[in-house]
């Protein structure tokens, strides 16, 4: 007997057909002698009309009023699964973020979980065997009593911060996907489903584009330790044996994996712009005059490339999200004459591929494969950075599935 967080997402309780099928899903779970607290999104593409209705009524609009808007789906999600659940004859009560409570941050549609009282929902699991399910998405700011949201694909994070707070053994996520791959199965068909992935390395993928999970809900399954589980949402119920092994991937800590490869994963984005600077004045503080005026337009930054200058002048190249571009642009023609430089050379048409694997913290010459295998195949690198577990080059867009491909073979990722 253990103790499980089970997050449903959109597609998973998109209508009333699926909520029952959830609670078949949940019901499999306490047969077997589960503890079990159910975590729920809304029905998909509810928040996506509540956001609408907002921005109808007002382009402009207070975000305490958006989040008491779209805070309201998984509020009718959570209350038609519990009813479900009671139908099949489990004991189950709903819970909206604020009656558990989940406390958050005050930065409203996109705060922080700080902290969630698990004692109640132990309490009952101890006293009536009850099936807790919460409402994702959302929380309450304490002082002011206001109920707040944690940014789109919240119920993520909701889930694994409940899973810490419940000591729950595992946290289940369930997803119209079937698990974590190598990289994204509609551009390599040969993409292998991981069996387990490092938390870190996770955290590399989610925030280079493999949507499959909320990056936070990482970062805190990483800090509070809870291993998360992607599963598919689609096995049938009934097909599932609650002791065997269901396919999927766990995310955990990198000691629970015992004979990782060198490479786990390879992902992209061609959601990018790079801008390079030419002939900059080589001295003290141009770097400060380049990205502070870039952060004070809160322009997220990613890859940063410089030169070393021979001759006194230097280039610069960094890559913004391809949303942020004309504003980057803009920032950095408007610090011309602070920054000192001869001339802008930009691109949008730009991608980036990266390379994960903790593996790489103990193996050396993993990029300089990938510069042999790409340049076999004439793709020209614009820029390269690295980490301790990553590396990540900038090429042209239209290159982008062949590098991938390639890639994923060389580092023999490809499905037997
Ligand atoms: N319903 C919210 C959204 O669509 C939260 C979630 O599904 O995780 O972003
Ligand atoms: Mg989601």
């Amino acid at each position: 007997m253990g103790r499980l967080v089970m997050k449903f997402g959109g597609t998973s309780v998109a209508n009333i057909e699926r909520i029952k099928n959830v609670a078949l899903h949940v019901k499999r779970e306490v047969d077997a002698g589960h503890d079990v607290a159910v975590v729920v999104s809304a029905m998909s593409g509810k928040t996506n009309e509540l956001v609408a209705w907002a921005t109808e009524t007002s382009p402009l609009h207070d975000a305490r009023e958006y989040d008491a808007i779209v805070a309201s789906g998984e509020q009718v999600t959570s209350g038609l699964l519990a009813i479900a659940l009671q139908t099949l004859g489990i004991q189950a009560r709903s819970w909206q973020g604020w009656q558990i409570p989940i406390h958050t941050s005050e930065a409203h549609a996109s705060a922080r979980i700080t902290g969630v009282d698990g004692e109640e929902i132990i309490k009952r699991f101890k006293e009536r065997k009850e099936v807790a399910v919460i409402a994702g998405f959302q929380g309450i700011h304490k002082t002011t009593g206001r109920i707040t949201t944690l940014g789109r694909g919240g119920s993520d994070t909701s889930a694994v911060a409940i899973a810490a707070a419940i000591h729950a053994d595992r946290c289940d996520i369930y997803t119209d996907v079937d698990g974590v791959y190598t990289t994204d199965p509609r551009v390599v068909p040969k993409a292998k489903r991981l069996a387990k992935v490092a938390f870190e390395e996770m955290l590399e993928m989610a925030s280079l584009g493999a949507k499959v999970l909320q990056v936070r809900s990482v970062e805190l399954g990483m800090v509070h330790n809870v291993p998360v589980f992607v599963r598919s949402s689609f096995d049938k119920p009934e097909d599932i044996d609650p002791r065997g092994t269901p396919p999927g991937t766990l995310i955990c800590s990198e000691e629970e994996i015992m004979e990782s490869q060198v490479v786990t994963g390879i992902a992209f984005s061609k959601d990018e712009a790079q801008i390079s600077i030419r002939n900059i004045q080589d001295k003290p503080g141009v770097a400060a005059a380049i990205f502070g005026p870039l952060a004070d337009a809160s322009i997220n930054v990613d890859m940063i490339v410089q030169n070393v200058s021979e001759d006194g002048t230097t280039d610069l190249t960094f890559t913004v999200p391809a949303s942020e571009f004309p504003r980057a642009r803009e920032t950095i023609v408007k610090a011309q004459s602070k920054i000192g430089y001869a001339k802008l050379d930009t691109a949008t048409d730009v991608a980036k591929v990266s390379v994960i694997g903790i593996g790489m913290r103990s193996h050396a010459g993993v990029a300089a494969q990938a510069f042999a295998a790409l340049a076999e195949r004439n793709i020209n690198i614009r820029a390269i950075t690295t980490s301790e577990i990553k590396f990540s080059l900038l090429i042209d867009a239209a290159y982008t599935e062949l590098a991938v491909r390639t890639l994923h073979t060389l580092y023999g990722l490809d499905q037997a």
